[in-house]
């Protein structure tokens, strides 16, 4: 069965009423806000009260590089919650909102998979609560009024050649990564290059992410640069005097979404930047409140963990003043072998040396997890045509650097798969960590990048292109070269080349340029050919979805 149908074969039975999984998840009746009978939004109020709770142990999963063979973080994350929640703890997950790109590009959804969902899948997948619409709406209102505060005189004086400020879109749409505007005389706006970023790239969705509260909020909105003036003086949203407007766009975007697993796991869904062009971590705000009301909160970083993890570590961290006291590394027999060199169709047959050698890709996520001092489980996310000889051969390679590998069948059989995972994260737990940071924040932007680059990704040398030495410049003359760094790299690999898998060495970081985030807190710099529009592919996800005359979705996954 799909995921679809083994959710939607649930949800008629089976989903509780939103009201009875937030009492149980220690919520007031009050305190939630309801979107129909399944979905709700977790008060201001609420997550006052939450904040003087005490908070339960923080487990991050992550996983290897992914691979078009699939890894299956968010199933991981679905079936662990529900495995402690069985073993008599009390798991409440923090995920990332899907993006509509990917849900009708090629990657799919973000609610796990198989036994180990959240629920209702389509809605989440589809519009859920609005916030990405919201969002969306903010990015393109502050454009809008950066196009009319230029129309009408520019006061600020600001330069249309360097406005940074980039319009949105929840939608992988290449056609827009490149425009003109203002086209058609004096009255239709003051012409100038822009483009769009997917919705999730965008800043607004970091400074939602990584807001403690709403005047947290207000602040990093109004401190976001939309550009410069012709003198090169960076002007901010403060400054064109919009700040609130943009804010109250987001007012009910800014609360965590309450859901639930097909077990009935309370699982908070809010915010959803990709790890690759973004920071990739849920808000803050959703995993305080899962930190508050659970003694064990699970929560997920993007992609692999050379990038969803390492910001979680270096950017997040830091803002939710927590670090994880256990981190999940999520692999699969099938990308380890793709990584150790065999073709996709080729991965349903047993291969024990390309295994070995694409061990090499989570030895090295291994290591430099551990470097933050922090306990590491493995968790196989096992796929049916895994053999024993298999599994037994990546327990023992993980064995022999001290990290315990456990055989996970979630996707097959929901929590019963996943009680071992569970067992092993709670001793991880309980386990003295000694979280310490990648790197210092008071050293420049080359050296943060050459640790990332040589202590993460095993890389030797970063070079700047003309573009992004001028964006250097720039960042140490206004003094951001103390913020933290959010590299936008392929995903797909330890380097910027996608096709270098494994654990490729001695390679060079190429860096297209550096964009300044004041409002999120970072410096996003861009890498190899990365784009914060993608594309859709030859046959996208979009072909096989369906509605019924009953409005019932099929073919999402
Ligand atoms: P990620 O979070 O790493 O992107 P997901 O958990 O969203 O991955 O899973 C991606 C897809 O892979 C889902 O459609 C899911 O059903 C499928 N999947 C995950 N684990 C398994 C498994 N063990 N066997 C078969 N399919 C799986």
């Amino acid at each position: 069965m799909s995921d679809i149908d083994i959710a939607q074969a649930n949800e008629k039975n089976e989903m509780q009423p939103i009201a009875q999984v937030a009492s149980a998840a220690g919520l007031q009746a009050d305190e939630i806000e309801q979107y129909g009978p399944y979905k709700a939004k977790i008060t201001f109020a609420a997550q006052k009260r939450l904040a003087q709770k005490p908070q339960g142990k923080l487990v991050l999963v992550t996983a290897i590089n992914p691979t078009p063979a699939g890894e299956g973080k968010s199933t991981i994350v679905v079936g662990l919650g529900d495995a402690l929640r069985k073993i008599g703890k009390k798991a409440v997950l923090a995920l990332r909102e899907p993006s509509l790109g990917p849900v009708m590009g090629m990657k799919g959804g973000a609610t796990g998979g198989g036994y180990a969902q959240v629920v209702p899948m389509e809605d989440i997948n589809l519009h859920f609560t609005g916030d990405m619409h919201a969002l969306t709406c903010a990015v393109d209102t502050l454009a809008a009024l950066i196009d009319n505060h230029m129309q009408q005189g520019n006061q600020l004086n600001l330069d249309p050649r360097r406005i940074s400020w980039k319009r949105g879109l929840d939608i992988n749409d290449r056609a827009l990564r490149n425009i003109v505007i203002g086209m058609g005389g004096p009255y239709q706006g003051v012409p100038r290059e822009d483009g769009f970023d997917i919705t999730v790239a965008s800043e607004l969705m970091a400074v939602l992410c990584l807001a403690s509260d709403l005047h947290d909020l207000k602040e990093r909105i109004g401190r976001i640069v939309i550009g410069f003036s012709y003198d090169r003086k960076p002007v901010t949203v403060a400054q064109l005097g919009v700040t609130g407007a943009i804010a109250a766009l987001l007012k009910d975007a800014a609360k965590p979404n309450l859901v639930q697993t097909l077990e009935h796991t309370p699982t908070i869904i809010h915010g959803g930047p990709f790890a690759n062009i973004a920071h990739g971590c849920n808000s803050v705000l959703a995993t305080r409140a899962a930190l508050a009301l659970g003694d064990i909160a699970v929560t997920e970083a993007g992609f692999g963990a050379d990038l969803g993890a390492e910001k979680f570590m270096d950017i997040k961290a830091p803002v939710l003043g927590k670090t994880p006291d256990a981190v999940v590394i999520v692999a699969t027999v099938r990308a380890l072998k793709y990584n150790g060199g065999v073709p996709l169709k080729e991965l349903g047959t047993e291969n024990l040396a390309a295994l070995r050698a694409g061990f090499a890709n989570l030895n090295r996520h291994i290591d430099n997890m551990q470097h933050y001092g922090v306990p590491v489980v493995v968790a196989i996310n096992a796929f049916t045509k895994d053999t024993d000889a298999e599994i037994k051969l990546v327990q023992e390679l993980c064995a022999a650097k001290g990290v315990q590998a456990v055989n996970t069948t979630v996707w097959a059989d929901g929590s019963a798969g996943g009680l071992e995972l569970a067992q092993a994260v709670v001793t991880a737990t309980e386990q003295p960590s000694t979280f310490k940071p990648l790197y210092a924040l008071d050293t420049s932007l080359q050296d943060k990048l050459a640790t990332i680059v040589q202590n993460v990704y095993g890389g030797s040398k970063v070079e700047f292109s003309h573009q992004a030495s001028i964006n250097l410049k720039v960042i140490k003359k206004n003094g951001w070269d103390k913020l933290p760094v959010c590299v936008a790299k392929t995903q797909y690999s330890f380097s910027d080349d996608a096709t270098k898998l494994g654990a490729p060495t001695d390679f060079t970081i190429h860096v297209s340029e550096i964009v300044p985030k004041l409002g999120a807190g970072f410096l996003v710099v861009k890498t190899g050919a990365i784009l914060t529009m993608p594309g859709l592919p030859k046959v996208p996800a979009a072909q096989n979805i369906d509605v019924d005359d009953d409005g019932v979705i099929s073919g999402l996954f």
